[in-house]
Order: structure tokens, then C-alpha cells, then sequence
């Protein structure tokens, strides 16, 4: 079945040696997919185009290819359904029904701001599959500054349970889309 994937990307064709600092190690395990067995998180934390929603696509590939069930959309995206479902008074239901996927990517928060019921929405979500499933979520923002996301006292729980069993992957450096290839402008 389709995760929702916006373009498939794999971890294999992730070009390491693009100049950006980011902790090798780290995403080689990831890959290894212990994170879902063990009910983890993983955090990809950069600025645009350092390839974050690339690795958690690769991730996202990797997990599905094998046999787990994974869910891509972008936070924005998450935060309309979550929406719906409690409006139709079906929110304890629609958090139950993903439970049936092992991996859920929340792609781009921190791309527009939340309001405050929206912030509780993502803060259920958390609080639902912590330790029992997980998230992969992608952030220009660190943790730390989400509460300029997510505004009011939900902001430091949610990131206090995201956090907790997480991988954290920080990315630096410019934009794959805007690097230099022998001194011309890729693409
Ligand atoms: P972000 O989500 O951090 O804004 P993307 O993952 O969308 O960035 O990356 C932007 C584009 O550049 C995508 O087409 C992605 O596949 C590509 N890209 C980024 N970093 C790398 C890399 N190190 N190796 C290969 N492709 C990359
Ligand atoms: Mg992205």
C-alpha cells in the first residue's frame, strides 16, 4: 500500500559526501531500523534543503521494504486530519487506527505555526505512541525554539516526549538544491 511518500528517495543514494556536517553514524543505524523495533523517534533538524525529508523517506523505504506499515505527510497535513477526527468526535479512534503503523513521518514542522488547539492535537499524537510506536519528524526549528511553533505550555511536553527516546540528527550546512558542481550551479 502507499505511505504517502512525496517522491522516493533512498538512504542509498544520499551523497555523504555533499559538504554538510551531519553524524554518519548515526543514519547508517537508523537504517538498520532498530528505532521501529525499539519504539523510537528520530528527529532530523536542519535548514532547508540539507536533505532531511530525503533521509526520512530512506528511512521511510527502508521500514516499509521491511514489512512495516509507514505513513508519510507533511505536519500540516497530520495536523488537518488529527483536526477532522476530533471534530467528528473520533479522536481516541483515529489515534488508535494509527496504530497500525509502525512508522509515522511528520514531515516540515516548524514551516507555519500552530494554534494552541492544534499544538494539543500533535501533543495527543505524541503522547498516544510514546513507547509504543514511532515518529519520524523532520524540524528547521531546534527543540528547544518549538515552543515559537507550537505556542503556550504544550510545546515543552510535546518536546519532552518526542525527545525522550529519540534519535536526534542535526544537519548543517547550505542547500543540496543550491550547491556548486565544479563551479556552476548544479541542476
Ligand atoms: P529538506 O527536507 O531538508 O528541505 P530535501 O530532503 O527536500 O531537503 O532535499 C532537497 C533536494 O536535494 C531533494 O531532491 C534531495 O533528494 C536532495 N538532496 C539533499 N541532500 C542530498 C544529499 N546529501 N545527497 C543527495 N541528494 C540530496
Ligand atoms: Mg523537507
Amino acid at each position: 500500500r502507499a505511505a504517502g511518500f512525496p517522491s522516493r528517495k533512498l538512504l542509498e543514494e544520499f551523497d555523504s559526501e555533499h559538504p554538510h556536517s551531519f553524524d554518519r553514524e548515526t543514519v547508517a543505524r537508523l537504517g538498520k531500523l532498530d528505532f521501529v523495533a525499539a519504539h523510537r523517534n528520530v528527529v532530523f533538524v536542519g535548514p532547508p534543503g540539507t536533505g532531511k525529508t530525503h533521509l526520512a523517506v530512506g528511512l521511510g523505504v527502508r521500514a516499509c521494504q521491511a514489512g512495516h506499515s509507514v505513513r508519510f505527510a507533511t505536519a500540516e497535513e497530520w495536523a488537518a486530519r488529527l483536526a477532522g477526527a476530533r471534530d467528528a468526535g473520533r479522536l481516541a479512534e483515529e489515534l488508535s487506527a494509527l496504530d497500525e503503523h509502525a512508522v509515522l513521518i511528520v514531515d516540515e514542522v516548524g514551516y507555519t505555526p500552530f494554534d494552541a488547539g492544534t499544538a494539543g492535537l500533535f501533543f495527543q499524537l505524541i503522547a498516544h505512541r510514546y513507547e509504543r510506536s514511532s515518529l519520524v519528524v523532520t524540524t528547521d526549528r531546534p527543540l528547544g525554539r518549538w515552543d515559537e511553533i507550537f505556542g503556550g505550555p504544550s510545546a515543552l511536553a510535546m518536546v519532552d516526549r518526542l525527545a525522550h527516546h529519540a534519535e536526534l540528527v542535526r544537519i548543517d550546512g547550505e542547500s543540496y538544491r543550491m550547491r556548486r558542481v565544479g563551479g556552476a550551479w548544479a541542476d
